[in-house]
């Protein structure tokens, strides 16, 4: 009998071999760009640079994304399992401090047969919209040593606005609880690269800064010791219709939040403001496919 897909909370329950649901993918993993990236936080970067293999498709599909090519419009190459763990060894042998798995959720079964064909002796890191099943998040534990979750939004109406997802909020703060109880806290090499853990990450929105407060509060009630790498590159798109967030965010909204951010105590990774110019997007262009 064949499976029909529910492995994210879309829950489309199709048989992707005959068709496809919210993702738009089929059953073998899609994958845009497999290269090294140097801009990730330093603890994944390092100086080699993170192995990043960008999937295509996505459970989110947020309207603002900077991925757009290959979130909505599904670009990229299909690959066997094979395949993709000759990509992920290509990494490794290019000198990846890590394996770093981008929206990879639609196709963790394919991931998962990949790490059982190559086994990388490096950290496996699942760098996620943070709209994560516990069901799916279980097959991975074992397979994932860094999470690396978005926490997006928290405000039901500004999840449906920009992902169709007004659960968003609820469901991403259930996963990242699920990726700690995995990883437990964060362990680092004595070069600080991160081994083990979960690292949450937060774009801030334009006009949305009461929005991004009260995601910091959550995790400094929620997830106390956890690492928050805040992010302001936010960029707008000529694909984003909505209203508001066709600017970048000002240096006041940044320094409201940040301000916040060092009231709560909360450690980990901020921005600079040279990042938000969009430049930082890698080309999406079969590279190491
Ligand atoms: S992975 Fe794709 S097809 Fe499966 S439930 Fe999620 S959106 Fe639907």
């Amino acid at each position: 009998m064949t499976a029909l897909c529910a492995l994210c909370p879309r829950n489309c329950r199709v048989d992707r071999e005959e068709k496809t649901g919210y993702c738009g993918m089929g059953q073998n993993a899609r994958v845009a760009r497999a290269a090294l990236h140097f801009w990730e936080e330093p603890c994944l970067s390092g100086v080699r640079g993170s192995g990043t293999v960008f999937f295509s498709g996505c459970t989110l599909r947020c309207a603002y994304c900077q991925n757009h090519e290959i979130s909505h419009l599904g670009q990229g190459k299909d690959v066997s399992p094979g395949h993709l763990a000759e990509i992920f060894r290509m990494l490794v042998e290019q000198g990846a401090h890590n394996l770093n798995l981008v929206t990879g959720t639609q196709f963790v079964p394919a991931i998962l047969k990949a790490l059982a064909i190559y086994d990388p002796p490096v950290p496996v890191v699942w760098n996620s919209g943070g709209y994560e099943k516990i069901e799916t998040l279980r097959l991975l534990e074992g397979a994932v040593d860094v999470y690396l979750p978005d926490f997006k939004h928290l405000s039901p109406r500004l999840s449906a606005l920009c992902a169709g997802a007004p659960d968003y909020g609820d469901v991403t703060t259930a996963a990242i609880a699920e990726m700690l109880r995995q990883t437990g806290p964060p362990v680092y090499d004595a070069d600080g690269m991160m081994l083990r853990g979960t690292l949450i990450r937060h774009l801030i929105l334009p006009g949305c800064t009461g929005d991004s407060m009260k995601i910091l509060s959550y995790i400094a009630e929620h997830f106390p010791g956890v690492p928050v790498s805040l992010m302001r590159q936010y960029t707008p798109e000529p694909w984003c219709a909505i209203p508001g967030l066709d600017r970048r965010i000002t240096d006041r909204e940044y320094g409201r939040v940040l301000e916040h951010f060092r009231a709560l105590g909360l450690q980990g990774y901020l921005q600079e403001k040279e990042s938000a110019d969009g430049a930082y997007t890698p080309p999406f262009d079969l590279t190491g496919v």
